[in-house]
């Protein structure tokens, strides 16, 4: 059997948020972009708690158009495990985000994009015109397989499909999320994250506020096993007990409990090779403290696009051409190394040590300068100085980088 063989400049595999950014701005740079997506239609199951900030929407230059809006939020609260209360106030939004997603590529089809779903890349081999690499012809299950791309640009989430087929990465490390919609959930439009490690080891528990009462209760844990367990275990203890749980509007059948697996050991040694650029959870790229990836998806999107663009019109696709998008994203990026040695410290420290570190900061810990930042440390190491030693400080900095312009969120 013959197939007819899809052309085109880019090839975008995954439909999410980074999938989704890539195509839109491949194809607003004038390229013929083809995005694929394995699922039949975008956005679902839902894999994330929906939140976004003001910060993100102005960096990645996004008007949200209202049907992708759940909630306005104020900021994150942080809940440490005797109750003390800190803020991050900076404000953002709750999304619909499968409506979000769809609105993305709706967008990359009016630039000019095709979109295929129910596609699933399976496998990829170079091409090669003249003894030249002119790209890759990729195969798989669906009707438009094969396809040939000059670049590929892998936004395919966790499953990191190119690093898979091509070896050229190792897995990285997870960590489990799982959330249930609640109804009638008090709020003062903050998003609630309870570091509490008796319901969450390695992770934390969210509240996240959407319209009309509903929320998004869930947790994310290194401790796979008690994903579930831990969560329930908490909406028994706490005041979420009496409340309804219900599956969201977008899950017609099955449990009501939707969730997944996010990378958490950072950015993938390679990001880049020829022909092809890794963006969003399939490059690593997720905030250390609190998991969140949509900023990092989108941004990393946009540098992929716009080194696709330059690549092709100079007409080198190899790795030494595409090694610019290395340097974008390792500029505009944060350390990731630095605040998860940071994170690692702060869950060394038991309940009583962390609850001791959130007395001393300011209720709102968004704006506290190197000066307060300064005042803080004095007085944590005067009442219990063995914190030193328990690298107290780098636990306490990681949560300045959960700030927005840190793509925290
Ligand atoms: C429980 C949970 C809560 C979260 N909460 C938040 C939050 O509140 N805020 C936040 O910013 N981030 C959050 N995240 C992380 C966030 O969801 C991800 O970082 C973000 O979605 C990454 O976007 P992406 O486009 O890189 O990948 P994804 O959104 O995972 O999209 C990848 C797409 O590729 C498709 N795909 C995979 N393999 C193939 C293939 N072989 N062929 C074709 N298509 C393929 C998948 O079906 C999927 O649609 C959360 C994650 C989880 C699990």
């Amino acid at each position: 059997m013959t197939h007819d063989i899809k052309a085109c400049d880019v090839l975008v595999i995954g439909a999410g948020p980074g999938g989704g950014n890539a195509a839109l701005h491949s194809a607003r740079a004038g390229l013929s972009t083809i995005i694929i997506e394995d699922h039949e239609e975008i956005g679902t199951p839902v894999h994330c708690g929906e939140c976004i900030s003001d910060v993100a929407c102005d960096n990645l230059d996004l008007e949200l158009p209202k049907n992708v809006i759940s909630k306005r939020v104020n900021g994150i609260r942080v809940i440490f495990p005797d109750g003390t209360e800190k803020k991050l106030t900076e404000k953002g939004y709750v999304l619909e985000k499968h409506l979000f997603e769809r609105w993305i590529c709706d967008e990359a089809v009016s630039e000019g994009a095709a979109i295929h779903l129910g596609h699933k890349l399976n496998s990829m081999e170079k091409i090669y015109k003249e003894g030249k690499f002119s790209g890759w012809r990729c195969d798989g299950k669906g009707d438009n397989f094969p396809i040939e791309a000059k670049i590929v640009i892998d936004a395919s989430g966790v499953a990191g499909i190119c690093s898979r087929l091509l070896s050229l990465n190792p897995r990285p490390k997870v960590i489990a999320g799982m959330q249930y919609e609640m109804l009638e959930v008090p709020t003062d439009d903050y998003l609630d994250f309870y570091i509490w490690p008796k319901y969450a080891e390695k992770g934390y528990v969210w509240m996240i506020p959407k319209c009309d009462g509903r929320a998004n209760v869930g947790l994310v844990t290194e401790d796979k096993s008690r994903t579930k367990k831990g969560l329930d275990e908490f909406i028994a203890n706490t005041h979420f007990k009496d409340l309804e749980q219900v599956a969201p509007p977008w899950k017609i059948k099955g449990n009501p409990a939707f969730g997944g697996t996010i990378p958490i050991s950072g950015p993938h040694e390679n990001t880049y090779a020829d022909g092809l650029m890794l963006v969003g959870d399939a490059a690593g790229f997720t905030s250390p403290l609190f998991e969140g990836g949509s900023h990092l998806a989108l941004k990393s999107a946009v540098f992929a696009a716009q080194i696709a663009s330059k690549s092709i019109s100079s007409g080198d696709i190899t790795s030494s051409s595409l090694a610019e998008y290395q340097s974008l994203w390792k500029n505009e990026f944060p350390p990731y190394s630095k605040i998860l040695s940071g994170k690692s410290a702060l869950f060394d420290l038991s309940d009583d040590d962390m609850s001791l570190m959130a007395r001393c900061f300011p209720d709102e810990m968004s704006n506290m300068g190197p000066h307060g930042k300064l005042a803080v440390c004095f007085k944590i190491l005067f009442l219990r100085p063995s914190l030193y030693a328990r690298k107290i400080i780098p636990a306490m900095l990681s949560f300045g980088y959960s700030r927005a312009k840190y793509y925290g969120w």
